[in-house]
């Protein structure tokens, strides 16, 4: 039988499903297999790895994980698809297909439960775009024993994950990731490998998680909301964005100005040019102010 991952096999496993796409679940699925062999090639996936997959859709990515990975975990929210999947992934006997929303999920006990005779676990996955950032963070923040993700989403996000400061696409998130992982875009996606072609470009990034994180915080909360309150309006100063990042913030200001100074940035600076090293002089200065 030909593969998942191909137009034809695609349209008639649709049709004998009888099966319509949902956009509100982001689904576009994948359709080429060049595609998908370079991500797994790119990933290293071996016969030790144990892969988490969001969203299988109809198995086109699943299916190639299977045939190189020791075991593969896909959560799929879309119940309608939990027939498709059993037809589809029949031959692999090392997949299993849970029916949850990503989000919502026990991924730390599915790690436990599933990947016992796995040497590490990856992330791969081509993700529902409306939901990328939730997803990523929520696996980061949870200090997951994830060594690696390869995940494919929309391009504009992908290049804000792996910004560097002074770009036009470094924010907050840039930050995030970098604090957690190191990111690189490893391949542009054209929109003709999906069925049905998505409205924008598409994007690999690869993230590697840090052993130890790249600064060195006790409050995390409080960092990213420095971080996150440096971008409150992207063409203010810091100082004019830090204003409402702190209760009272206006009748501080010149305290606050102080603080910066005295973490060795310049007031007058713009959040979108200070790095993540600089966030987190900033962070120490001012972690002991009230408010
Ligand atoms: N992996 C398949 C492929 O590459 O052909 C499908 C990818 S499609 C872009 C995204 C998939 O994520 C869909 O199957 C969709 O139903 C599923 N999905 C959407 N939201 C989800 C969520 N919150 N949790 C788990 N799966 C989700």
């Amino acid at each position: 039988m030909k593969d998942i991952a191909t137009a034809g096999r695609t349209k008639q496993i649709l049709a004998d499903h009888g099966f319509s796409f949902k956009k509100s679940l982001g689904q576009n699925f994948l359709i080429d297999l060049n595609v998908i062999r370079e991500v797994l090639d790119k990933a290293d996936i071996h016969e030790k790895t144990g892969v988490i997959e969001v969203g299988p859709g109809i198995g086109s990515l699943t299916e190639q994980l299977a045939k190189r990975a020791g075991k593969v975990v896909a959560f799929e929210i879309d119940q309608r698809l939990v027939p498709v999947l059993e037809d589809t992934l029949s031959p692999y006997d090392n997949v299993t297909v849970i029916n949850e929303d990503i989000l919502r999920a026990d991924v730390p006990e599915a790690i436990e439960a599933y990947f016992s005779e796995c040497d590490e676990v990856v992330v791969v996955a081509n993700l529902p775009y409306y939901i990328t950032t939730p997803i990523l963070m929520n696996f980061l923040e949870q200090n997951l024993p994830i060594e690696r993700y390869y995940v494919m989403m929309q391009k504009e996000v992908g290049e804000r994950i792996s910004a560097r400061p002074n770009s036009k696409s470094y924010g907050s998130l840039s930050i995030a990731i970098d604090y957690y992982t190191e990111a690189r875009v490893v391949q542009h996606v054209p929109k003709t490998v999906f069925m049905p072609p998505p409205n924008v470009d598409s994007i690999i990034v690869e993230m590697v998680r840090r052993k130890t994180k790249k600064v060195d915080i006790d409050d995390e909360n409080l960092f990213f909301r420095l971080t996150r309150g440096a971008f409150g309006q992207r063409r203010k100063t810091i100082l004019n964005n830090y204003m409402s990042v702190f209760e009272n913030g206006k009748e501080h200001k010149d305290t606050i100005r102080q603080l910066l100074e005295a973490a060795g940035i310049d007031p007058r600076r713009r959040g979108e040019s200070i790095s993540i090293e600089e966030y987190a002089d900033i962070y120490r200065k001012i972690k002991n102010f009230p408010g």
